[in-house]
């Protein structure tokens, strides 16, 4: 019913002007775009738009249903694992995390490999007790020692992971095999490639990387783990109400869970997950392929930790990355500047990046080095 959008799919695709590399709010399928558009006016023979219905009418209950039932088939998501649908983006996870949790004298142990898992090891340690697996080098942010050398603390309730780190574009490429729920921020990763969610006791994603708008974010939480909320959670934060009100405890956002569902089900007919990651792979591949025959291009992180979809890489000088940026949206490759806290360049690579947009900025890259070599 809801997925009349793989029938709109056939108009003719607008060609856009500019190719997107932004780590987020990151390009949607343009396609996803053109059904929100046709649909705007009119949902489902509503003669209204998904945003002036009632979050508790008939229709948004089967929107939301459709949507947690599309996530479950793409993500292979077990039947003792609960979606929930919440607000306030990734950062509120980072407090909702041990605020649900965690009681005041209980500890958490946080893997900080970049910006992400720092902050979110801060919004912890206002709570409970933290301790660090590890903590990465600064400046350099670019190596993670073996699981073997990690300091686990036994007593935790859980290990907590940014399976990718955006800024830095350095990723975990398996979770390590511990006792303790892992918690992962998957903002950035989620639906990239395969995850095996029974690794996990608890995953979130903000939607604005890979689940279309910004505005929800996606709870995907074990059973056991939804019963632990104390006296303090606040209650937009509390997984167990969410879980039992379906996520409509208060009014969701309603607009981003359509994009959502637009979203998956183009994920869906794309063919799934195995037919996304191979895509991705192959993307990602031939940046990195590319910057390490340059020899003038570089990308800093450890081989085994590059990130598959945020590619970061520097030209040889500061002012040359400068210059590659202005030159590069003069030809409609937009984004490339790296974030401030790291600097360099970064090409933000999600499942709505199209090859084209690849091979579109490594010819731009070849004639950037012949210019300035
Ligand atoms: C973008 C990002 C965030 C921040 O998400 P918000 O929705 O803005 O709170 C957190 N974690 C990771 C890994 C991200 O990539």
């Amino acid at each position: 019913m809801l997925s009349k959008h793989s029938k709109l799919k056939q108009t003719t695709l607008a060609m856009r002007k500019v190719v997107n590399f932004s780590s987020g709010p990151a390009m949607v399928p343009e396609s996803v775009l053109l059904t929100a558009q046709q649909q705007m006016l009119d949902w489902n023979n509503s003669g209204m738009s998904v945003m002036e219905i009632s979050h508790r009418s008939q229709a948004f209950q089967d929107l939301l249903t459709d949507t947690q039932q599309r996530l479950r088939q793409l993500m292979k998501i077990p039947k003792n694992y609960h979606i929930l649908f919440m607000a306030s983006g990734a950062r509120a996870q980072f407090a909702a995390v041990p605020l649900n949790l965690l009681k005041p004298e209980d500890s958490a142990c946080y893997a900080v490999t970049g910006l992400w898992s720092w902050l979110a090891m801060q919004q912890a340690k206002k709570y409970a007790n933290v301790t660090t697996a590890f903590e990465i080098d600064e400046p350099n942010l670019t190596d993670i020692p073996a699981f073997s050398d990690w300091n686990l603390d036994s007593n935790a309730r859980y290990l907590y992971c940014t399976p990718n780190e955006t800024l830095t574009g350095l990723a975990l490429p398996v979770m390590p095999d511990v006792d303790l729920p892992i918690i992962a921020d998957m903002t950035s990763c989620i639906l990239s490639k395969r995850y095996d969610v029974d690794n996990f006791g608890l995953i979130f994603a903000s939607a604005q990387k890979n689940l279309g708008q910004a505005g929800v974010t996606v709870v995907i939480i074990r059973d056991d783990l939804l019963k632990t909320a104390q006296e303090i959670t606040p209650d937009v934060l509390n997984y167990q109400l969410f879980n039992n009100a379906n996520s409509v405890y208060n009014t969701p956002p309603c607009y981003a869970i359509y994009i959502m569902n637009l979203v998956l089900a183009y994920y869906q007919d794309q063919g799934g997950l195995a037919v996304i990651e191979q895509q991705n792979q192959q993307k990602a591949a031939m940046m990195y392929s590319y910057i390490d025959q340059s020899e003038w291009y570089q990308n800093k992180v450890a081989k085994d930790f590059r990130s598959l979809v945020n590619v970061t890489f520097q030209c040889p000088t500061k002012t040359l990355d400068l210059k590659f940026v202005e030159q590069a949206a003069q030809h409609g490759l937009m984004n490339l500047k790296g974030h401030a806290k790291f600097g360099g360049l970064r090409a933000s690579l999600y499942n709505a990046m199209p090859l084209s947009g690849v091979e579109k900025l490594l010819e731009f890259m070849d004639e950037f080095k012949r210019d300035h070599k």
